[in-house]
């Protein structure tokens, strides 16, 4: 992952709803364009808010220039809880993310019944010096600061592995697992943002064939299609790791950034999974027609006719590249499938 990545996708994470996506916090960037010229590019230009997410199209980041977020020590602050399922759970983000910097729920796809999407919800922010015990190392060097090592595994797992029952109890085990409530623990960096670190070489339980993520947004006033989306993805059983539910604050500048206010939800299909095209393509459709969108950096199959739809600056879009590059010097499968 690098800076040039997180622009270029203008990524978001879960403090999204306080602070925006990634571009947010650029303060400037130098970008090389396709004539051989280096421009300086600054936030509110039309160059930047179409590089902001524009998938590394407008030309390649060489350095850019970050607004960071001190912090007094190296550990978060965290409350976990557990929501009975979605409409429960959209309450309690709805209520008060607010008061968290930090808030990312992780979704059992595979609960159904009145277990819908039922899901623990872990909210934090970074803990202040005087939250760490006296006495401890932690207070000693509060922002000593360790990278996890991923724990050893076999190389490769037999596919046979994943199936609805492994992954349904895998999934079942995190949620029982979590505390119904808890306020202010103490975690490592990792142990919060990361979580399926832990989890040895999850992405291989998925086998050779490998997985799709899927992630999209709605709006606010569409919990509708949220709701629909995960009755259909658990009804149809797929084997899906813990997805991801977040909820999205402002809309960020970037012509072709995702966030809009609302939902957004991620998820990993196997790509193996008999019908998985048809029933991706439905999910875009209704995604599209709510005024929602699907998340370019995570997409590898959307039909180019529901771009528009999604992506209201597309036109803008296309034009600055066509007078940008119009050779096409920068281009990539995604550009070429979705005629960016
Ligand atoms: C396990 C996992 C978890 C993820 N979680 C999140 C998440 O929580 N939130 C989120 O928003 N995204 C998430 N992503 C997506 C990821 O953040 C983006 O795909 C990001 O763009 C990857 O950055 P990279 O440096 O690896 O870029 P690459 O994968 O190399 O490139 C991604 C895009 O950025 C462009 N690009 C790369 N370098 C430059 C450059 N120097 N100048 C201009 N353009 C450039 C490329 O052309 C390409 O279009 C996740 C991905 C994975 C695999």
């Amino acid at each position: 992952m690098t800076v040039g990545g997180a622009i270029g996708a203008d990524i978001h994470g879960k403090n999204h709803h306080v602070s925006g996506s990634f571009s947010r916090h650029v303060l400037s960037l130098d970008l090389l364009t396709a004539d051989g010229r280096v421009r300086t590019v600054a936030p509110g230009t039309p160059l930047f808010d179409a590089t902001a997410g524009g998938m590394g199209l407008t030309g390649v980041v060489l350095t850019a220039t970050l607004r960071l977020q001190p912090v007094e020590t190296s550990l978060m602050s965290v409350d976990t809880e557990r929501a009975d399922d979605l409409d429960d759970l959209m309450a309690r983000l709805s209520a008060d993310d607010h008061r968290y910097r930090y808030s990312v729920a992780w979704i059992d796809l595979l609960a159904r019944g009145a277990a819908t999407g039922r899901a623990v919800l872990t909210r934090g922010d970074h803990a202040p010096l005087d939250a760490l015990p006296g006495g401890t190392r932690a207070r000693r060097e509060p922002l000593a600061f360790r990278t996890s090592r991923l724990p050893a595994a076999p190389s490769f797992v037999p596919e046979g592995l994943l199936n609805r029952t492994t992954v349904g109890l895998f999934n079942a085990l995190w949620y029982r697992r979590a505390p119904r409530a808890r306020t202010g623990q103490l975690q490592r960096i990792p142990t919060f943002f990361h979580p399926l670190d832990g989890v040895p070489h999850w992405n291989r339980v998925y086998g050779r064939s490998g997985f799709v993520q899927y992630q999209f947004v709605v709006g606010h006033g569409r919990e509708d299609v949220l709701r629909r989306i995960v009755r259909r993805i658990s009804e149809r059983r797929c084997p899906s790791f813990l997805a991801v539910l977040k909820r999205f604050g402002e809309a960020d500048p970037g012509w072709l950034s995702f966030p809009v206010p609302g939902w957004t939800l991620a998820l990993d299909v196997p790509a193996s999974l008999p019908g998985l095209g048809a029933l991706l393509d439905g999910l875009d459709e209704e995604v599209a027609a709510a005024g929602g969108r699907v998340y370019l950096a995570k997409d590898s199959r959307l039909r180019p006719e529901l771009l528009a739809a999604m992506y209201p600056r597309l036109d803008d879009f296309r034009a600055l590249r066509a007078e940008l590059d119009p050779r096409g010097v920068f281009t990539s499968d995604l550009a070429r499938r979705l005629r960016l």
